[in-house]
């Protein structure tokens, strides 16, 4: 972002080789751009008319959706002054202008590798090792930010809490590595029902998972939990101890309109006791409350 056409046609011919380049003329739009299409990094010149560059800075950093871009800045004059202030605003790096097109592609370089290692990371956190699908953390996370949705928009927000039936004697049988390939194709074939936008499922549990699936009434989520149990049995997984000798789940769904005294707790804890209820009744099925 800079709002030089020259200096931005200086940059844009160091990196349109190798990179995506998008430019800006002003802060209002580049903050705009990476709340839209957040990029891997910006370079930002500090002296602009409207939005300063620092201020531009400081916009990306207090915001959760931008904050973790990485922050060039690339300045005319070098001041100590300024200097400080660019890292007060969280700049990573900065470059002075005229640019040595050697210097900035090698800086640019370096913090893209870190950028990409920090993503990994960030992704690994979030991730359950095992299935590669959401971890409990990203499922308590998006409880929250679901509930708050549902509550502003008096929508129904659905719980569906899946357990393997009879997975211990499974392990026993088969061995604890059969037993975590089972858990795989399972979380796959779970992972797979999930088809609306804001629709999850995470591994919240060693042979349990959870589905947040918002908008959905207590009809619309059986719908769900049923094909869910469906697709499981259709992996045809054998089980000499399991039901029809094969790997079966139960679920148990809780669907509510919430208001400000429902919580991710106790709308979980509904759907738990339905698990118990469909374990209670036989296992190998939904019950919905
Ligand atoms: P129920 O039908 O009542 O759910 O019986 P269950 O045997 O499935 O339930 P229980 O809670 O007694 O046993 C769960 C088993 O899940 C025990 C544990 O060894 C197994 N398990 C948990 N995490 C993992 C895992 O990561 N890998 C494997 N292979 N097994 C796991
Ligand atoms: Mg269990
Ligand atoms: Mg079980």
């Amino acid at each position: 972002m800079d709002d030089q056409p020259i200096n931005i046609r200086a940059l844009h011919q160091v990196f349109s080789e190798d990179h995506e380049v998008f430019m800006a003329m002003n802060g209002k739009d580049a903050v705009a751009f990476c709340e839209r299409t957040p990029p891997d990094l910006v370079l930002l010149d500090i002296v602009m008319p409207g939005t300063s560059g620092l201020e531009v800075c400081r916009e990306l950093k207090a915001n959760p959706f931008t904050a973790d871009i990485p922050v060039i800045f690339v300045t005319a004059q070098d001041n100590p002054e300024e200097e400080s202030a660019c890292w007060d605003a969280g700049a990573v790096d900065f470059i002075t202008k005229p640019i040595n097109p050697q210097t900035t592609r090698n800086r640019v370089r370096a913090h893209l590798t870190l950028k990409r290692q920090a993503d990994v990371l960030r992704c690994l956190a979030w991730i359950d090792g095992l299935t590669s699908i959401p971890n409990k953390r990203q499922f308590d996370e998006r409880m929250q930010q679901e509930l708050r949705r549902c509550q502003r928009e008096s929508i129904h927000l659905a719980v569906a809490v899946i357990d393997i039936d009879y997975f211990k004697a499974f392990n026993d049988t088969y061995g604890h590595l059969s037993g975590d390939d089972c858990l795989k194709n399972v979380a796959q074939v779970i992972h797979r029902c999930m088809q609306r936008a804001g629709d999850i499922a995470a591994r919240t549990g060693g042979e349990e998972f959870t589905c947040i699936l918002p908008g959905l009434d207590p009809g619309g989520a059986r719908e769900i939990a049923e094909r869910i149990q469906q697709a499981v049995s259709a992996l045809d997984i054998s089980h000499a101890h399991g039901i029809g000798n094969k790997v079966t789940v139960s679920v148990g769904v809780g669907s509510v309109v919430p208001d400000l005294e429902v919580s991710a707790e106790s709308l979980i804890e509904k759907a738990d006791q339905m698990l118990y209820a469909a374990k209670h009744a036989g296992r190998a099925r939904v019950c919905v409350g």
